[in-house]
């Protein structure tokens, strides 16, 4: 393998950059990326989470989290997580402690009080059924931005030192002629001559729209990575309260909201990621990734992060909402990603599909993509996969709709929802920051 091309340079570009440097040092190394704010890595706080139901995923999850430790240990925060699980969700707990058991791992413990003693609630009831409530201490917080900046200067230097080139570009289609790529046209007018090349295609999201454009064949749909959407919101808190939450562990209540806690001394920010996830489809056929962060939907989403903030962690009281961000992943129907060469074009592999969990594969994700180019992929990840009976492992973060439906619903309550806010932009709402739809 004397040249690659990496496409994209999020968690997956990045990786196998990182691991075909430090593995292959005479191999011609070029990345072309256009980095975008609706791209899940351009994110600045990340989860590594050990809890799946599938002992496969489970596995893979424990070995990651090492590699963390034995690689990136200034980069992660043990603060653990705690996690909420309403009632629809209790079966998750039980099938994962299930696998934890067939693994040789110690349960899950039902453990409301770390809950209460860091959110500032009574562990709350529903229909008199208690809520069920574990702390992972194993899950660990990653200083993210922090870490992709340094890893973009790696790739960039590796580019440089192998020979090859970092282009901040994007890439507009792929030419081939039908067995191979043979020029990769960007969007500035350079063209780079891609015939004696391994391409790997990394664009998260764009992955579907790039192959599209390039009229190369797509996956089957039950492997092909749809472009997903969801709204992400910044709270931001004084000196006092920051010191309070950032050793505090982070949250996530199942089917609604995840919180992070500021990721060091020098960030008064947190995030609270709403979990009603949408595809946006259009009159076409693939979703079409947009920044959608001042549409009803985002308002309507933002009151309800505001109302469940207030409800299941009021440890946030006082905070001020100050950046609503679209973000995009590419979900499979299995949630696995989609590492694979493509069946038809010879120097072509894929990489993409990170289904809302794939930034804690950072460390090793680059291993596996660079095994499948030189020959040895890993079955799970395949082009055609077996179906098993384990399809989703966060069934939670599946596509909830389809965003024009979702917006027209929204459309129709925001009135009721937010009064005399409802004709506002979000630009101009985080402007005024009303109390009662951006301070919690
Ligand atoms: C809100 C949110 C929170 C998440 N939180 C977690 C978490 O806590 N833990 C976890 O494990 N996972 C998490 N995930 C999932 C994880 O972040 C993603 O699965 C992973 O980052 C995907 O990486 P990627 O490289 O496939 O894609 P991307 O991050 O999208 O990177 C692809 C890069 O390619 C660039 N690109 C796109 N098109 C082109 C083009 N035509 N030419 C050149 N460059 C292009 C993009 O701009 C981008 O920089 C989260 C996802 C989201 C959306």
């Amino acid at each position: 393998m004397s040249k690659v091309v990496i496409i994209g340079a999020g968690t997956f570009g990045l990786s196998t950059a990182k691991c075909i440097h430090t593995t292959r040092p005479s191999t011609q190394l070029s990345v072309v990326s256009s980095p975008s704010k609706l791209a899940p890595t351009d994110d600045y706080s990340k989860v590594v989470r050990i809890d799946y139901t599938s002992p496969e995923r489970m596995e893979e999850a424990i070995a990651t989290s090492m590699a963390w430790d034995m690689e990136f240990p200034h980069y992660q925060r043990h603060i653990g997580r705690v996690v909420r699980y309403e009632r629809p969700y209790a079966d998750t707990f039980d099938e994962i402690n299930a696998t934890r058991k067939k693994l040789g791992l110690l349960p899950r413990e039902n453990c409301t009080s770390k809950y209460e003693e860091n959110f500032g609630n009574r562990a709350v009831t529903q229909n008199s059924e208690p809520v069920l409530y574990t702390y992972n201490s194993d899950d660990k917080m990653i200083i993210w931005g922090s870490l992709i900046d340094e890893a973009r200067e790696t790739a960039k230097n590796a580019c440089t030192t192998s020979g090859g080139q970092f282009y901040e570009d994007a890439v507009v289609s792929l030419i081939h002629n039908h067995e191979r790529i043979t020029e990769i046209r960007l969007e500035s007018g350079i063209s780079i001559d891609a015939a004696t090349s391994e391409v790997i295609l990394a664009p998260g999201p764009w992955f579907m729209q790039i192959l599209e454009a390039s009229s190369i064949a797509l996956p089957p749909s039950d492997r092909a990575p749809v472009a997903t959407g969801l709204f992400s919101f910044d709270l931001e808190v004084n000196d006092t309260k920051a010191l309070e939450l950032r050793d505090i562990p982070m949250l996530s209540d199942i089917g609604h909201a995840d919180f992070l806690p500021p990721v060091n001394e020098q960030h008064n920010v947190c995030k609270v990621t709403w979990t009603e996830t949408f595809t946006n489809f259009g009159s076409g056929s693939l979703s079409i990734i947009e920044d959608l962060s001042d549409s009803p939907l985002a308002k309507y989403h933002l009151i309800k992060t505001i109302k469940w903030i207030r409800k299941v962690a009021p440890v946030l009281k006082g905070a001020k909402v100050i950046a609503i961000r679209s973000y995009w992943d590419g979900v499979t129907r299995t949630q696995d990603p989609l590492i694979t060469r493509h069946p038809g074009i010879n120097n072509l592999t894929c990489a993409a599909g990170g289904s809302f969990n794939r930034a804690k594969g950072f460390p090793d994700q680059g291993v596996v993509i660079l095994a499948t180019v030189e020959g040895e992929p890993t079955a799970r990840y395949g082009w055609n996969v077996e179906k098993t009976g384990n399809q989703h492992d966060q069934p939670t973060l599946v596509a909830k709709g389809d965003f024009i439906t979702m917006n027209e619903q929204a459309n129709l309550h925001i009135q009721e929802v937010m009064g005399g806010y409802a004709h506002k932009s979000i630009h101009e709402l985080l402007r005024d920051n009303p109390d009662d739809v951006c301070i919690i």
